[in-house]
């Protein structure tokens, strides 16, 4: 049974005594979007766009900047370790992704820990809006925040050339917030920073929640509400076996199925077609035309067969999957004088090789390597 610094939530029946419905794992591989897997190259295509050997195009590289973070949220981190990663100086980063930019990268998101905690981010920021990618357009720069220091932030990293944002968010009242991130105040704060990042023209502005059953289920209805009322897209997402304090189980899953069914019955929804192939989300807009929800689905609904991104560790780590058991020590590379053509060659045989899916509820599912707060979403 999970056991959390603060009691569950109550309601009649209490999430731990229903039996919730057995998780029916859709092999990840079945995304409708795409046809069945093509038999794997033998070697890896030298121009771009960035593939793996799947026949999948990578071109969404998220890059943490920093493994430290101002909340303790209880679900991610134990709150007794502190970072456990080094961080590369702002320039090493900018080198690092200008060469997966002329490989093919098109999207890049900036993570952490806590990115807003970087000095140097805007300069970052400002270098990154002034490159181009393969087909000589500009990068679609995209930075998740848990919305502490956004208020002040928002408009210089606009000004800087961000184009999007997204703002992890547990809980709309304020109490459960902070038993979450226990951190007092940090409630204020982020509701004062999504309403900068709205007025900054950051859109779409995208609220990722984290569901856990018995944990914050009960915000489901509120989070509805609060897309709605602040003009924000509200992703739910199920909960991966990736924290820290490893508290993961089958049952803690609020599935898609689930949300659907209590967000429909206060507000009915109608699906709304991906605007690609490789979108995490599964969008709904409400019936009456007012506001958009999304719901990412790893668990019950994967989506590992149209997955068109790989990471970038704080250390400078290339990760081919959220679940890679191994790293990839690009930065090593750098540090040993590699030139950019070798560290080219390293990055496309590197990603090349990435897995084809998660193995998540299967027999010999392995915990990936790092926790989420290690690895920068
Ligand atoms: S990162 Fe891994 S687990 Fe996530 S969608 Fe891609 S292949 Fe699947």
């Amino acid at each position: 049974m999970l056991s959390l610094p603060f009691p569950p939530h109550r309601d009649a029946a209490g999430p731990f005594n229903r039996q919730p419905k057995g998780i029916r794992l859709n092999l990840p591989m079945a995304t409708p979007f795409l046809p069945a897997f093509p038999a794997p190259a033998t070697d890896p295509p030298v121009h771009p766009p960035l593939r793996d050997s799947h026949g999948r195009v990578i071109h969404d590289l998220r890059v943490s900047i920093t493994d430290r973070c101002n909340y303790k949220c209880v679900y991610c981190r134990t709150g007794e370790m502190g970072a456990q990663y080094p961080e590369l100086v702002i320039d090493e980063y900018f080198r690092l992704i200008k060469l997966f930019a002329g490989l093919g990268i098109t999207k890049v998101r900036l993570t952490g820990g806590e990115p807003l905690l970087r000095r140097g981010l805007l300069e970052l920021v400002g270098e990154l809006s002034r490159l181009r990618t393969a087909e000589g357009k500009p990068l679609d720069l995209a930075l998740t925040t848990n919305g502490h220091l956004l208020e002040s932030l928002a408009q210089p990293l606009k000004d800087a050339g961000l184009n999007r944002i997204t703002v992890s968010m547990d809980a709309v009242d304020a109490a459960t917030f902070e038993r979450i991130t226990r951190v007092p105040g940090s409630f204020a704060r982020v509701l004062a920073g999504i309403r900068a990042a709205r007025a900054a023209g950051l859109a779409p502005l995208k609220i990722n929640c984290v569901l856990l059953r018995g944990f914050n289920d009960d915000q489901i209805e509120g989070f509805a509400r609060f897309a709605r009322e602040e003009n924000v897209v509200v992703r739910f997402i199920e909960f991966m076996p990736l924290e820290e304090g490893r508290l993961w189980t089958p049952e803690i899953v609020v599935t898609l199925r689930e949300i659907l069914d209590r967000v429909g019955r206060a507000l009915p929804l109608t699906e709304v077609p991906p605007r690609e192939a490789s979108e995490t989300a599964r969008r709904y807009r409400f019936l009456d035309g007012v506001g958009e929800i999304g719901i990412i689905a790893p668990v019950s609904q994967a989506f590992c067969g149209a997955c068109s991104r790989v990471r970038l560790t704080s250390d400078g780590k290339i990760r081919t999957c959220l679940f890679s058991q191994v790293e990839h020590d690009l930065y090593g590379r750098l540090r040993a004088g590699a030139g950019d053509d070798e560290l080219r060659a390293y990055i496309i045989r590197t990603v090349y090789g990435k897995e084809a899916r998660h193995h998540i509820g299967e027999p010999g599912f392995l915990k990936p390597s790092r926790s989420m707060v290690h690895i920068g979403g």
